[in-house]
């Protein structure tokens, strides 16, 4: 296709699938195409690490937030801090609304690529009682509120639940081989129960046997494999913790505990929670999603209607679990397809199909983490999980990495971490 200038490639979101995107579509394409990020913020919040920073007693507003606005520009990709408001995939415009200051009128800005990069709305604002009773560990506000309650002395002694709400998957363009899951991603719950014993015990307060895990469907983490699921979930009730499978979904919070969509109920002083995933809600009625409004794509995260718009991380529907891992594997492939389009990459090179695998290092508390990576649940044969102090050194040096590259975390970087984890340690 020929474009009267240079083709604008839009990325929605700056996140981990955004940034990290639109940062290889500049290695891909050069100086052929023009680049514009557009997100409310102009940081990236790193997530993964915020259990373990809350734990250590320190701010993760002050270690997770990494400024995105500089490395972007020194990649020649324009930022706009905004709030996208509306997408029109016929005209080829984006709504949106400066957000520096309040009373910015609503613009549009056109796109000859569109790279949909959202990500989810955590939908805390649906858990009855969540304001009141609710903890969680998704963003650095929470998390906070988390670790002035533990270090702040409001902690009693009391039994803790931590699990996720019922994850509403869409089904329309859904292949095969991805299986529905009940819960987005329950990495996180795994992790933060496991490091919250530890540090019960730490700091004198008894152990995991005050704490419940409980899971919507009928095992936690299935997305794991069945062996790894089994191995984990046994340690876990060796060690003391409780489990409650089946929940269905979380009905409601209240001081004194949890009540389940199934009926059951738990007493508890600590509700630590995950949420739905739900898609944004101008997403929800677009000709490019699925009924619950995460974007469908092909196998190479073209939207197969409109094949000049793409979808990466949590807001593409071939993204479950919501993992940041399978976002990475996504933004290199969107940036293969667009050097492809614009004759820069071959085709052999470029249509290599996504292919997921759970790969994610989990905190696991004592300076301990446990590491998997298995694609057993999307049918394939790998299942792979270690444990112990070198991974936990290992997930503390890709957050170093991956600032350090300003979230172009270099190639050998995931397989570096696999070599070392899977054939070394
Ligand atoms: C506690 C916890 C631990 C986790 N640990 C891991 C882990 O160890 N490994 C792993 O792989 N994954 C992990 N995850 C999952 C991981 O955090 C997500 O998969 C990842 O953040 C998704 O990246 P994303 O860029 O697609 O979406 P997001 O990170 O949600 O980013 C979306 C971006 O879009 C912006 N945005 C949204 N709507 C608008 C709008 N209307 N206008 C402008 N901007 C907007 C947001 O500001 C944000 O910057 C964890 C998640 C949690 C909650």
């Amino acid at each position: 296709m020929q474009y009267p200038s240079k083709p604008h490639v839009l990325v929605l979101g700056g996140n981990f699938a955004g940034l990290t995107t639109a940062r290889f579509i500049r290695e891909q394409c050069g100086d052929k195409v023009d680049l514009t990020v557009i997100d409310r913020k102009p940081y990236l919040l790193f997530v993964p690490n915020i259990p373990i920073e809350v734990f250590a007693n320190r701010n993760p507003q002050h270690t997770m937030h990494m400024p995105i606005e500089h490395i972007l520009q020194d990649d020649g990709i324009e930022f706009i801090q905004a709030e996208v408001k509306a997408i029109d995939v016929e005209t080829s415009l984006v709504d949106y609304v400066s957000m520096e200051r309040p009373g910015a009128p609503l613009e549009h800005i056109r796109y000859d690529y569109l790279v949909v990069a959202l990500g989810a709305r955590l939908a805390y604002d649906k858990i009855e009682g969540f304001g009141e009773y609710g903890f969680t560990l998704s963003d650095t506000y929470h998390a906070n509120r988390l670790r002035r309650y533990l270090y702040g002395g409001g902690y009693k002694g009391g039994p803790i639940v931590i699990g996720s709400s019922r994850f509403h998957q869409g089904t329309k363009g859904k292949p095969n081989w991805l299986p529905t899951a009940l819960a987005a991603c329950e990495g996180p719950p795994l992790e933060i129960g496991l490091s919250l014993g530890a540090w019960l015990e730490e700091h004198g307060q008894g152990g995991p046997d005050k704490i419940t895990l409980f899971t919507p469907g009928p095992v936690m983490a299935e997305d794991a494999g069945d062996e790894i699921v089994t191995k984990l979930l046994g340690m876990a009730g060796k060690m003391g913790y409780h489990y409650l499978n089946n929940t269905e979904d979380i009905k409601r919070l209240t001081a004194d505990g949890i009540e389940f969509a199934n009926g059951k109920s738990l007493e508890a002083e600590i509700k630590l929670v995950l949420p739905d995933w739900q898609p944004h809600s101008f997403m929800k009625d677009l000709p490019i999603v699925d009924e619950e409004g995460f974007v469908i794509t092909d196998l190479t995260m073209r939207n197969p209607d409109y094949p000049r718009i793409f979808a990466v991380g949590d807001a593409a529907a071939l993204t479950v679990p919501k993992l940041g891992t399978l976002g990475d594997m996504q933004a290199r492939i969107v940036a293969l397809q667009i050097g492809k389009d614009l004759g820069k990459v071959s085709a052999e090179k470029a249509d290599e199909p996504f292919r997921p695998a759970v790969i994610c290092m989990g905190d696991m508390g004592r300076d301990k983490a446990f590491y998997i990576h298995s694609d057993v649940w999307y049918g394939g044969k790998t299942s792979v999980i270690k444990m112990g102090h070198m991974i936990f050194a290992l997930k503390l040096a890709f957050k170093e990495m991956y600032y350090r590259t300003g979230g172009k975390p270099s190639h050998w970087g995931l397989p570096l971490s696999e070599l070392l984890v899977e054939h070394l340690l």
